[in-house]
């Protein structure tokens, strides 16, 4: 059979092992997964664009498609992308730091990334991704991983530090963005730097990219 043509061989065989993946719930570190696996991610090995998000929601997990919900359309207005072009493999990769669901805490609010997720998989997914050279860090969890040093003591400070961190960049350049949430609408009155300067940035390198 032909390998889809967004994605290596090499790629198409651990994404196949991603999707088969049961270690939140047959070796969790802590309390397991309270439902059945469902990783929820969009490798490609033709897109120059990487999502680096947190975790898929309720409404995620039901669809099985990345960001079909409230958060993506907000997203998909930074990006200033439809989405088609958001859904199209050869454009963005979709890999959250928690490929499933991870649940809710008491008061209703999903629960972080499931540890055991990037330490068994994201290395290696990465590796295989070569061509990007743009990541999107969508939150704390995505800021550890992908930017090391460079990120701040807080979302605030490693947000707005956005220009050093691009320009200091060695690798593929980085931007760091709050996570897309209702739940950030307060920050996001609170930091207007965020839409006039950051955002029109993201959408001229987007759209470079894109064309
Ligand atoms: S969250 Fe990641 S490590 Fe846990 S079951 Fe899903 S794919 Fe596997």
């Amino acid at each position: 059979m032909e390998n889809p043509p967004d994605m290596s061989e090499a790629l198409e065989s651990l994404a196949a092992k991603v999707r088969a993946c049961r270690i939140c719930v047959e070796q969790p570190r802590g309390r397991p997964l309270p439902h059945q696996p469902r990783p929820v991610l969009v490798p490609s090995s033709k897109a120059r664009i990487l999502l680096a998000g947190q975790a898929p929601g309720t409404k995620v997990h039901i669809s099985g498609m990345p960001f079909t919900d409230a958060s993506g359309d907000r997203l998909r207005n930074w990006l200033g992308v439809t989405p088609d072009e958001f859904y199209d493999t050869e454009k963005f990769a979709i890999v959250p730091m928690g490929f499933c669901f991870p649940g809710q805490d008491a008061k209703g609010a999903d629960l972080p990334p499931r540890k055991e997720c990037a330490p068994a998989w994201r290395a290696d997914l990465m590796a295989l991704m070569p061509q990007i050279d743009l990541v999107l860090t969508i939150g704390g969890y995505a800021q550890s991983w992908h930017m090391g040093t460079a990120r701040g003591p807080s979302l605030t400070e490693t947000v707005r530090n956005w220009r050093a961190v691009w320009d200091a960049a060695a690798g593929p350049k980085v931007l760091p963005l709050p996570h897309p949430s209702w739940r950030n609408t307060g920050w996001l009155k609170k930091n207007p730097w965020f839409e006039m300067d950051l955002l029109p940035f993201l959408r001229s390198e987007i759209r470079y990219r894109l064309n």
